[in-house]
C-alpha cells in the first residue's frame, strides 16, 4: 500500500480508475472518435465498468448504481478493505473507524493541503473537506453564517475522535496570537481550546463494553471566529451526563476515568492526603486493573493548569473526588430494628470518618444525614429512620449531586476561561457530538433522553437535507421524482407531544409525589397512548415496559424506577449538610442550591425530562440557525478491532442512520448548489458582458433573483455549445446552474 493510499489519495482525482484511466477520460477517448456517442452509452459504459474490484474507487456513494443497502455496504466494505476511510454520501461525510492509529491522515501537511487547495472537494473524501467547507462558508458570508458540524454515530464510532480532529483543524488554519493569561501561565487561545477536551474526557468519559472511552455527556462546543476568521475563543454546552455511574457501574464497566487517573498517577503524598494507600480496595473502581490510554493523570493536571485550575484549586477538586470514593466503602447493616435508624456496618465506621475529613463536613452530621430523613406535615417537621436500601439511596445520592455538581463547575470554569469577549467575535463553527441511539437488552429513563435526542436530530438533518431539497426543486420548476423518506414527527409526538405524551405523562406521575408505582405509568401510558402507532406493549411481560419504534428501530424501556429517575430527588438534608462543608469549593458548588424539606403534598421540582428538553430545544434552535454539515461515524465491528469489517455490524449502523435514503436524494438530485450571484462572481468573465468584468461588479448587482437567473443560463448554455465533450462531464456531476 503505497503512502499516498494510506492517507486517502489526498491528491487523487475523483473518479474510477481502471488502469491509469478513469471511467471519464475512458468515455471522453471514445466519445473524440466518435461525438454521436451519447449518454445512454455512456451510462453502459458505466454498467459495463462496474466491477467489484472497483468499487473502492468511488469516493461519493451517490456514484454506486443501483443504490441499495447491499451496494452501499460493499463499496464501503472494499474501501475499508483498501483502508480508506472516508467516503462522501451526497451531502453527508462516512467515516468507517480504522480502530489504528493513521498519522499520516491527519499530519499538519495534510491539513495545510487541504486548507490551501483552490477546491479541497477535488480531493479524495476527507474529514477536512467538511472543515474546509464550514470555513469558507464563514468567509463567503452568505446567511446562514455559522455553521455546524454534526457528528453522529452509536457509541465507539468515532464521534468524540473526529470532533478533536475537526477542533486540532481550526487551532491549526485559524490560529490567532491572542495571547490568555491566568494565574500561573500565558497561553495560546487554541491550546486552553484543544486542553478542555482531556479534562472534559476524564470528568466525562469511561471505559464502557462499546467504547474504552465512552462520552457519558453530551457536547456541542462553539469556536468563536473574529472579523478575519481567526479562532478567539470557544464556549462549551454539554448535556446530560450519566451521572449515576459514580456510584453504580455497569457489570465489566468502569466509573470515570478521573478516578482511575487519581489513584494511578498519585505521588505517595497525594495518597496520603487522599487516604488512598496502595492495598485499599474501593468498590466505586471497578475493573481497575485494566490499564487503558486515557489514564493519564498527568495530562489532566497539564490541561487543568492551562486553564487556570491551580494547584490550591486542583487539591479541592481531588480531596472531593476521594471523599466519594471513601462513601462508596460504606454499607448499611440489615439487622436493625424498624424503628431505629440502620447503622452502618462495622468496618463501614473508618470509611465513613474519612469521607467526612475529605468531604470537610462534621462526621456526625454525615452520619445522621445517611440514616434519618425529614418529613415535613404541616408546619412540624417529624423525623424517620431510613431502612438499609433507603441509606444506601442517600449514599448514592450524595456521590451523585456531588460529582454532578463539580462536572457543572468545571465546564462553567472551562467557558470562563477559553470564551472569547463578545466583542471580539461575530461567527460560530460548532461542533455536536452527542450520544448515539442506544438499544440495550434494558433500558431506562436515559436511554429514552438519548434516543429522544437522536430522533430530534435526524427530523434536524430530515427537515434540512431530504424535505428542504425536495422543496427546493419544485419551487425551482426541476423537473423531479419524490423520493420518500421516513417522517419522524410522529414519534416525537408520541415522546414529547403536547397535551399528553410519554414525557407529560412521567412528569404528571412525578409532580404527584406519590410512592411510584410502575404499574399506574404504565397503565395512562397505555390508555392515553393508545391510538399512537409508535407505541406498543407485550400483554404477557412481567416486568412493565412500553416500546417505542423509533426511526432507528425498536426500543423496550423498562418503566419500574422510571418517575423516580425523573423526579432525581435530593433530600435537602445532604444539600444543607455541604454547605457546612470547609472545603471552599465544595461549599460554593452548592450555595445557592435549595434546602427546604418536601412537605407530603405537591412538588413542583423541575424533572430530569422537562429539564433536557429544554436544553435540547435550545441547541435545536440554535442548529436552525446555522449551515449544518452532516459526519455519520460507523464502527465497523464491535470489538473495535482493526482491519475487521463486520457486515451485520454496518449494515444496521447505515439503516439507523437513513444513508440509503440520503443518498437517494443526493444522487437524483444537485449535490453542489451555489447562488447566481457568486456563480456569476466565479465564471461570470466568460460571458464577455461589461456588467461582469469583474468579481467585485457582479457584487455590485442588484439582487433581482431572475436577471441574474437568466444570466446564469445563458453562460450555462453558452459553455454547453462551445464546449460540449470537456464540460459535460464537468455540469453533469456538479450542476453549478441552481442555486
Ligand atoms: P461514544 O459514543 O461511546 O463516546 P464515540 O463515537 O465518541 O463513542 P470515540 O471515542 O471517538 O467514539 O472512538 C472510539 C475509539 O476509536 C477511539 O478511542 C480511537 O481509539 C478510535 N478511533 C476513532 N476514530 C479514529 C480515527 N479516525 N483514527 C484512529 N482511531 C480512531
Ligand atoms: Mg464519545
Amino acid at each position: 500500500m503505497s503512502s499516498a493510499d494510506d492517507r486517502g489519495n489526498v491528491n487523487g482525482r475523483a473518479g474510477r480508475r481502471n488502469g491509469g484511466t478513469t471511467v471519464k477520460e475512458f468515455i471522453q477517448k471514445v466519445q473524440s472518435c466518435q461525438p454521436s456517442l451519447n449518454d445512454s452509452l455512456e451510462g453502459e459504459i458505466q454498467a459495463f465498468l462496474f466491477k467489484e474490484d472497483l468499487l473502492h474507487t468511488y469516493d461519493d456513494l451517490t456514484k454506486v448504481n443501483p443504490v441499495t443497502p447491499t451496494t452501499v455496504l460493499k463499496c464501503l466494505q472494499a474501501r475499508y478493505n483498501v483502508r480508506v476511510f472516508y467516503t462522501h454520501a451526497g451531502c453527508t461525510l462516512v467515516a468507517l473507524n480504522p480502530f489504528q492509529p493513521i498519522p499520516d491522515l491527519y499530519s499538519l501537511d495534510v491539513m495545510k493541503e487541504y486548507h490551501c487547495a483552490p477546491q479541497p472537494q477535488e480531493f479524495k473524501p476527507h474529514i477536512f473537506i467538511v472543515a474546509e467547507e464550514a470555513y469558507r462558508n464563514v468567509q463567503s458570508q452568505l446567511a446562514p453564517v455559522n455553521q455546524s458540524l454534526v457528528v453522529s454515530g452509536e457509541s465507539g464510532a468515532g464521534k468524540t475522535w473526529t470532533s478533536r480532529c475537526l477542533m486540532k483543524y481550526y487551532a491549526t488554519v485559524a490560529a490567532s496570537s491572542s495571547l490568555v493569561k491566568s494565574q500561573d501561565t500565558v497561553e495560546r487561545i487554541e491550546r486552553r481550546v484543544l486542553d478542555s477536551n482531556p479534562i472534559m474526557e476524564a470528568f466525562g468519559n469511561a471505559c464502557t463494553l462499546r467504547n474504552n472511552n465512552s462520552s457519558r455527556f453530551g457536547k456541542y462546543i462553539q469556536l468563536q471566529l473574529d472579523r478575519f476568521q481567526l479562532l478567539v475563543g470557544a464556549s462549551v454546552q454539554t448535556y446530560l451526563l450519566e451521572k449515576t455511574r459514580v456510584a453504580c457501574q455497569p457489570a465489566n464497566e468502569r466509573n470515570f476515568h478521573i478516578f482511575y487517573q487519581m489513584m494511578k498517577g498519585a505521588t505517595e503524598e497525594q495518597r496520603k492526603e487522599w487516604k488512598m494507600p496502595h492495598e485499599q480496595h474501593f468498590m466505586w473502581l471497578p475493573n481497575a486493573e485494566k490499564t487503558i490510554e486515557e489514564d493519564c493523570f498527568h495530562e489532566t493536571l497539564k490541561a487543568m493548569i492551562h486553564l487556570g485550575i491551580n494547584t490550591e484549586r486542583q487539591r479541592q477538586i481531588f480531596q472531593v473526588l476521594a471523599g466519594i470514593l471513601q462513601l462508596g466503602n460504606v454499607n448499611f447493616s440489615s439487622l436493625t430494628d424498624e424503628s431505629k435508624p440502620c447503622d452502618l456496618e462495622e468496618q463501614s465506621k473508618d470509611f465513613l470518618q474519612r469521607a467526612a475529613e475529605l468531604l470537610c463536613v462534621p462526621a456526625d452530621e454525615l452520619h445522621t444525614c445517611l440514616r434519618v430523613m425529614t418529613l415535613k406535615a404541616g408546619k412540624q417537621s417529624v423525623l424517620k429512620p431510613c431502612t438499609q436500601a433507603e441509606c444506601s439511596m442517600r449514599r448514592d445520592c450524595l456521590a451523585k449531586v456531588i460529582y454532578a455538581q463539580l462536572f457543572e463547575w468545571l465546564v462553567t470554569l472551562i467557558n470562563n476561561s477559553i470564551c472569547a469577549d463578545s466583542s471580539t467575535w461575530c461567527n460560530f463553527i460548532g461542533v455536536l457530538d452527542v450520544y448515539g441511539f442506544e438499544c440495550f437488552q434494558v433500558n431506562n429513563l436515559e436511554q429514552l433522553c438519548i434516543n429522544y435526542a437522536n430522533e430530534k436530530l435526524q427530523q434536524h438533518f430530515v427537515a434540512h437535507y431530504l424535505r428542504a431539497q425536495q422543496d427546493e426543486y419544485v419551487s425551482e420548476g426541476l423537473q423531479w421524482s419524490f423520493v420518500k423518506y421516513q417522517d419522524n414527527q410522529s414519534c416525537l409526538d408520541l415522546i414529547e407531544g403536547s397535551p399528553i405524551s410519554v414525557f407529560s405523562l412521567l412528569n404528571e406521575e412525578s409532580r404527584l409525589n406519590r410512592a411510584s408505582d410502575a404499574k399506574t405509568l404504565r397503565v395512562r401510558l397505555e390508555k392515553e397512548l393508545s391510538d399512537n402507532a409508535n407505541i406498543s406493549w407485550d400483554k404477557f411481560s412481567k416486568v412493565p415496559h412500553f416500546t417505542v419504534a423509533h426511526y432507528a428501530g425498536k426500543v423496550s424501556y423498562q418503566i419500574q424506577g422510571m418517575v423516580e429517575k425523573n423526579k432525581d430527588p435530593v433530600p435537602p438534608e445532604l444539600i444543607s449538610l455541604l454547605q457546612k462543608s470547609n472545603n471552599s469549593l465544595l461549599h460554593q458548588l452548592f450555595t445557592d442550591k435549595e434546602t427546604e424539606i418536601p412537605t407530603t403534598k405537591g412538588l413542583s421540582k423541575v424533572t430530569v425530562v422537562s429539564k433536557f428538553k429544554n436544553s435540547l430545544e435550545r441547541l435545536m434552535m440554535i442548529l436552525h440557525s446555522t449551515t449544518p454539515h452532516y459526519t455519520r461515524c460507523i464502527k465497523p465491528n464491535p470489538d473495535c478491532q482493526p482491519l475487521t469489517f463486520k457486515k451485520e455490524e454496518v449494515i444496521m449502523q447505515l439503516e439507523a442512520c437513513g444513508i440509503v435514503e440520503t443518498i437517494h436524494i443526493s444522487a437524483a438530485g444537485f449535490p453542489i448548489r451555489i447562488p447566481f450571484r457568486s456563480f456569476m462572481q466565479r465564471y461570470g468573465l466568460i460571458l464577455k458582458d461589461p456588467r461582469f468584468k469583474s468579481a467585485s461588479h457582479c457584487a455590485d448587482l442588484e439582487a433581482g433573483g431572475n436577471m441574474l437567473r437568466q444570466e446564469v443560463e445563458k453562460l450555462l448554455r453558452m459553455v454547453l455549445q462551445h464546449h460540449v465533450l470537456n464540460s459535460r462531464c464537468h455540469i453533469n456531476e456538479k450542476h453549478n446552474s441552481w442555486a
